[in-house]
């Protein structure tokens, strides 16, 4: 139990779980982040993906169909094992999941008219989801298929870091390669 909590705490101090960590404007439209953590038949996840990429602009919402496809984001990146397929046999089911647009103004508040003059800034705004997977078969969980890439047609990359019991790795995903060897 000592090795899950500390597992835990090793990636609430990743990037992905620290929100005001880091500035928005840091990142690279068309690359997210994806971070992941197993241990035991636990797996837990963070991404965070600009704006650009998941709804195709970073301005404050303006219209009803800002508003929509930011609730449909929203909504997408909650069903995490649509988006990153696990190897069938290792039986991944979700635990929870919390995805939320992040913007200049913080959690949230695309709709609220006062923050209107934000809109005509260079503001960047990034979509961050967490999820918390348990697979009854972990050592069967070899492979990851990034769904994610039809879901968001202008993303074309994934950055992620992996960590387990036995150390850290780093891969890179993209559209062109989108299914992820954990080489485990
Ligand atoms: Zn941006």
């Amino acid at each position: 139990m000592k090795q899950t909590f500390s597992l835990i705490a090793l990636i609430a101090a990743f990037p992905a779980f620290a929100e005001d960590a880091r500035e928005l404007d840091a990142h690279e439209h068309g690359v997210g982040t994806l971070n992941i953590a197993i241990d035991g038949t636990t797996v837990a996840m963070g991404i965070e993906a600009p704006g650009a990429d998941i709804v195709g602009f970073e301005y404050a919402a303006e219209s009803d169909a800002d508003l929509a496809a930011i609730d449909a984001a929203v909504a997408t990146l909650g069903a995490p094992l649509d988006l990153f397929v696990m190897s069938d046999a290792a039986n991944c089911s979700l635990v929870e999941a919390e995805a939320a647009l992040e913007g200049e103004d913080g959690h949230d508040d695309h709709a609220d008219e006062e923050h209107d003059d934000h809109s005509d800034e260079a503001g960047h705004t990034e979509f961050h989801a967490e999820y918390t997977l348990t697979c009854d078969n972990p050592d069967a969980l070899t492979e990851i298929t990034f769904a994610y890439f039809e879901a968001f047609p202008n993303a074309q990359g994934v950055e992620v870091q992996m960590i387990t019991t036995t150390g850290a790795q780093a891969f890179e995903v993209t559209r062109d390669a989108p299914v992820l060897d954990l080489g485990r």
